[in-house]
């Protein structure tokens, strides 16, 4: 790297999400078109981020301090949008990879945006609900300089949902001194959130899986799933899996992980976690080991909760014929390796959980427009773009003699530099 100063976030020593983002990249930048190498730093290094200190008062009175961030990968193709995430885990290496992610993803789905994430180091659990709203709006406040409709767009993460975006969506607007209802997706319907918009990613996941099946003669009639998180991505496509004839046969959470050959009951085990906070006791299955779940013998195996799950530790007992990345960054790069050698189908997050993102961009352009789509109208174009873009994806690869997730970086990573270098540099 011929560089005057390294930045401080590039170094041996950094070994978290952001470094197997740059890893990523490393891999690809050989096969992009010769023109765009000049260009290729622009991936290595964030365009901005923010630390926040984000302090709010507990209901006994005291005085709590979190960090928070917020950070724009890249910006070349529009605003940024990306989610917030709040976790206990957020680190800003988190956040910068899962930005860089954002960039990737919205090319690869061809939505006009560039990529950004934020998130706040917390366990929301620990929160009461007005503390969780006292802390997304002062959240929202510290990062305002950031966020705008035309500049960078928010929308749900882990553990953040539609109630949150309303808070966001409000404090900006109280700042601003007007109503912007583009200034988030993933908004409740009353004030501006789409229809199909909780299902997307989840569909996305679905429609990306049932792609690949066509094309390795895969029925879905009877193919077993595992599913890791029951959150928005895996209930929803745990759900719509079953719906295609699919038996769902483990599904794990925080909480445990739960098994039935014959296949879950799906509502039930949302209905049961939604009352009791876990999936022990639920009906009609058996709970196994966390380590365990990985060995169940599947065709599908989606994760969909945290980075890193699928790692060199587990990735040799994995027992699925096709791995959907329904969370972002599941699979280290040692374990994709494993997973390749022993001809394991991986459809990548930077593909499979775009759905998310496809929608959020349908819901911008509504609010823009101040026109509202019907959820066929949604589901429909959400359907055409995430098979689309799988085909192309799929070509590509088995033109190039390349994995899924080299071919997606290299339609992402060539679309991102294409407008970066059309742009031109400033001044
Ligand atoms: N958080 C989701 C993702 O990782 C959605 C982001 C968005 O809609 O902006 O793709």
């Amino acid at each position: 790297m011929s560089l005057a100063v390294l930045p401080s976030y590039i170094s041996r020593e950094n070994i978290g999400p952001w470094h197997i983002f740059l890893q990523q990249v490393e891999k690809v930048a050989p096969l992009l078109d010769k023109s765009l190498w000049p260009w290729v730093e622009t991936l290595r290094r964030p365009k901005r981020a923010l630390i926040v200190d984000v302090p709010i008062r507990l209901d006994n009175g005291e005085i709590a301090h979190f960090e928070g961030y917020r950070v724009h990968h890249n910006t070349s193709r529009g605003p940024g949008k990306g989610g917030v995430r709040f976790h206990q885990d957020v680190t800003l290496s988190e956040v910068m990879a899962l930005a860089g992610w954002m960039s990737i993803k919205n090319a690869v789905v061809n939505v006009p945006f560039g990529g950004a994430k934020g998130g706040i180091r917390v366990d929301p659990r620990q929160l009461s609900q007005p503390e969780l709203e006292r802390l997304t709006r002062r959240y929202t406040s510290e990062i305002d300089m950031m966020i705008g409709p035309d500049k960078d767009i928010p929308a749900p993460d882990m553990n953040t949902n539609a109630q949150v975006m309303a808070w966001m969506m409000d404090t900006y607007s109280m700042n601003q001194g007007r109503t912007s209802t583009g200034v988030v997706t993933g908004k409740p319907l009353s004030l501006g959130g789409s229809l199909g918009r909780p299902d997307a990613t989840g569909r996305g996941v679905f429609v990306t899986a049932r792609e690949a099946a066509k094309k390795i003669d895969l029925p879905l009639i009877g193919a077993r799933v595992c599913i890791q998180g029951f959150g928005n991505v895996g209930e929803a496509s745990a759900r719509m899996f079953a719906a295609a004839g699919a038996r769902i046969v483990a599904v794990q959470d925080v909480s445990a992980t739960v098994f039935n050959a014959a296949g879950l009951d799906i509502a039930s085990l949302k209905r049961y976690l939604s009352e009791q906070r876990t999936l022990i006791g639920a009906p009609d299955c058996e709970v196994i080991t966390e380590d365990a779940f990985w060995a169940v013998p599947c065709e599908f195996l989606v994760p969909a909760a945290l980075e890193s799950q699928i790692n060199q530790f587990n990735a040799g007992k994995i027992n699925a014929r096709v791995v959907v990345e329904g969370a972002n960054g599941p699979t280290t790069p040692e374990a994709e390796d494993i997973l390749a050698e022993r001809n394991i189908l991986v459809i990548p997050d930077v593909l499979a959980n775009a759905g998310g993102v496809t929608v959020s961009y349908f819901e911008w352009v509504q609010d823009f427009s101040s026109f509202f789509w019907s959820e066929d109208e949604i589901n429909v174009r959400l359907e055409r773009i995430m098979s689309e873009a799988f085909e192309a994806i799929w070509q590509l690869a088995a033109e190039r003699q390349l994995s899924l997730r080299t071919a997606a970086f290299v339609v992402g990573c060539s679309r991102v530099l294409q407008a970066r270098a059309m742009r031109g540099l400033y001044p």
